[in-house]
């Protein structure tokens, strides 16, 4: 059988998840075998949507010390549903969370991941997979062996359609064996971000610092005209590595995917692994004292200067133009 793991809110599947199991249906059909889901934590009534996507069994994963997230004890519970149910492939969502414990599972037993693929072809006895590598610039076809084999879904890139024949998936609960060691790494806290903030990812406006703004300090004048226009601050990785940001504010690859009507980055060059977090952004205006900076490639406007001078004076005209 084919095991796929489900990232759900109370039992209501989240997109990437039931992305993974459209594709893990075909993949169920092409070997001809049943596809089951395994899901952690309160999940009333998610047997019928999974039923809908042609499960044929759902696995509810629980343990007393399951009260927030722990990836190893996570991947731990569900490398033994997979041998309990001798499962030949376990598929997760290419989220954060998904990679994350898929890349576990295949830690504990030994076996390669192929993470982020959007097809599947199943083969003899290997897997041939494509797969998104370099922040979504280059697409690797790629060989997967392994047994069981294992593998995660890149988001959006697999149209979520349910299946012709709803199932009524049997359910039943799983209880793993975890030692003390599997919760090395858990949430036991949880602190709520500023609330009255717009956040990153839905803002409007983005006012973007990189090494440019050199200080933790010098970041207030990017504050104060995001405040100015309702938007929000980022930063590139610099930014955030050098501590002047919390990592929650780092645009790119490996932060947060931004898509403002107006991206304005101080200070940023335009590493490719920031532009990736970019490039949902509508129009971007580019602070810059370099012109040969790469980020003036992607500008639809661009102010060549000292970022220290420019800001402040932007700042005076925004406000004149607000109060006129
Ligand atoms: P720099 O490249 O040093 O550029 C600074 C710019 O500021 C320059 O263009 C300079 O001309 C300009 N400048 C300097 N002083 C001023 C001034 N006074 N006024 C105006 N302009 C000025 N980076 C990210 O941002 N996000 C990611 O998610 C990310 N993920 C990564 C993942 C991996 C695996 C790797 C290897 C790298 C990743 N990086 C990421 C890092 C990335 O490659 C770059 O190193 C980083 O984006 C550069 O940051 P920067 O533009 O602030 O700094």
């Amino acid at each position: 059988m084919i095991l796929a793991f489900c990232e759900h809110d109370h039992g209501a599947l989240d997109d990437v998840s039931a992305e993974t199991l459209t594709l893990g249906r075909a993949l169920a059909a092409q070997l001809n075998l049943p596809l089951e889901a395994a899901l952690i934590g309160p999940a009333d009534g998610a047997t019928e949507t999974l039923g809908a996507h042609g499960v044929a069994h759902v696995h509810l994963v629980d343990h007393e010390r399951f009260t927030d997230y722990a990836p190893e004890a996570w991947a731990r519970s569900l490398v033994q549903l997979a041998e309990s149910r001798q499962a030949q492939v376990i598929m997760g969502p290419g989220t954060e969370r998904g990679n994350e414990i898929l890349a576990h599972a295949g830690a504990v037993n030994g076996q390669p991941l192929a993470a982020n693929c959007t097809a599947v072809t199943s083969g003899e006895s290997a897997f041939q997979v494509t797969r998104i590598r370099w922040g979504g610039s280059l697409l690797e076809e790629a060989q997967l062996e392994g047994d069981p084999k294992l593998l995660t879904v890149a988001p959006h890139t697999v149209a979520a359609a349910p299946a012709l024949s709803p199932t009524q998936p049997e359910t039943t609960t799983f209880n793993p064996t975890l030692g003390e060691k599997a919760f090395r790494v858990r949430i036991t806290d949880r602190i709520e971000a500023e609330g009255d903030k717009v956040s990153l990812a839905e803002a409007a406006v983005v006012v973007g610092g990189g090494r440019g703004v050199g200080s933790a300090e010098g970041f207030d004048v990017l504050e104060e005209l995001a405040d100015l226009l309702n938007g929000a601050v980022g930063g590139s990785r610099v930014a955030t590595n050098l501590g002047w940001r919390p990592h929650a504010d780092q645009i790119g690859q490996t932060g947060t995917r931004i898509g403002p009507d107006l991206y304005i980055a101080c200070g940023i060059s335009g590493a490719v692994q920031h532009m990736v977090g970019a490039k949902g952004s509508k129009h971007i205006l580019v602070i810059n004292k370099d012109r040969e900076a790469p980020i003036m490639g992607k500008a639809d406007y661009a102010i060549i200067g000292d970022l220290h001078e420019i800001l402040p004076a932007l700042i005076e005209e925004v406000k004149k133009a607000k109060a006129g």
